[in-house]
């Protein structure tokens, strides 16, 4: 149970177990006061909010608010300038072991001269024994579409498959908590779609956590159970947004919901305000 959900007063009555959850659900990660200057400038103003366990967050804000500065400092690879981030009550300083980046760019992100399956095996052997290891690689490339396709190096696959690859990459380490930085970005239309789905096929499979960075408006509302939206540099949350879509979502139902509509054209605004207000570099 996802602490931004909420009940109607009848049901929060008749199930206060449910209204119990709500309020218990485990702060997985926080951000308190996170600031960062590049020199002189100012990006990140105090940046302050929380993720829970099983939360599928997306972080939406125009290009250059700094959000891509925001998940480094998240995932502990970038030292910000002020405030802190704390995962599971720790202040992160270096990357935690429980924790795995997804980046946009999938052509650096892979080693080209491994295989898929050596690809997705590396980060594993500081968590898995050997004999461990290939179940758990065939079923994470299963989940990705990828099934049967260990054997190929990143240079005969296409853009949407090598981020298929990526995202194996990230799930077969079985992180708490999966970070994702415009992952969906670089690919065309039809497969920003089936990526979109798989990652909350895969959300749903290995019960993770997702924090997911983006600036499409569309792809955060239809993703998660609440969104962030950042204001423009110098940036802070603007504001944080249930979104009570019903799941499983599909993307034809769920974009037609007067709902789906409502909460983009909420995002969308808030949007366009931070344009207009943030600062041009
Ligand atoms: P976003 O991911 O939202 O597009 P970024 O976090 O990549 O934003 O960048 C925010 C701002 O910080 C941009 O103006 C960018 O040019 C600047 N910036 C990013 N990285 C650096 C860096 N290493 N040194 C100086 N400026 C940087
Ligand atoms: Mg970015």
């Amino acid at each position: 149970m996802k602490m931004t959900e909420t009940y109607p007063q009848d049901k929060a009555r008749t199930a206060p177990e449910a209204g119990a959850a709500v309020v218990n659900a485990e702060v997985l990660l926080q951000l308190q006061e996170l600031q960062k200057n590049y020199g002189h400038v100012q990006i990140l103003a105090g940046v302050d909010f929380e993720i829970c366990r099983g939360e599928f967050v997306c972080v939406v804000g125009p290009s250059g608010s700094g959000k891509t500065t925001l998940l480094k400092c998240m995932a502990g690879l970038l030292e910000p300038s002020g405030g802190q981030t704390v995962f599971e009550g720790q202040q992160v300083t270096e990357p935690p072991a429980k924790l795995a980046v997804v980046f946009q760019d999938y052509s650096r992100s892979l080693l080209p001269w491994m295989t898929v399956w050596q690809n997705v095996e590396l980060p594993m052997k500081n968590k898995f024994a050997k004999a461990e290891r290939p179940a758990r690689i065939e079923s994470v490339l299963e989940a990705v579409g990828l099934g049967g396709k260990g054997s190929l190096y990143p240079w005969q696959m296409s853009g949407g498959m090598q981020q298929r690859a990526a995202i194996a990459r990230g799930l077969a380490y079985q992180p708490d908590v999966l970070l994702m930085d415009e992952p969906f970005a670089a690919v065309d239309a039809q497969t920003r779609i089936e990526l979109e789905d798989l990652v909350l096929r895969v959300r749903q499979e290995f019960d993770m956590t997702v924090v997911f960075v983006t600036h499409d408006i569309d792809e955060a509302v239809y993703l998660a159970d609440r969104v962030v939206v950042l204001s423009g540099a110098p940036t802070t949350v603007s504001r944080n947004i249930a979104v009570d879509l019903p799941q499983p979502r599909n993307q034809r139902d769920t974009k037609l919901l007067p709902e789906y509509a409502r909460l983009r054209a909420e995002v969308f605004e808030l949007i366009q305000s931070a344009k207009s207000h943030a600062t041009i570099r």
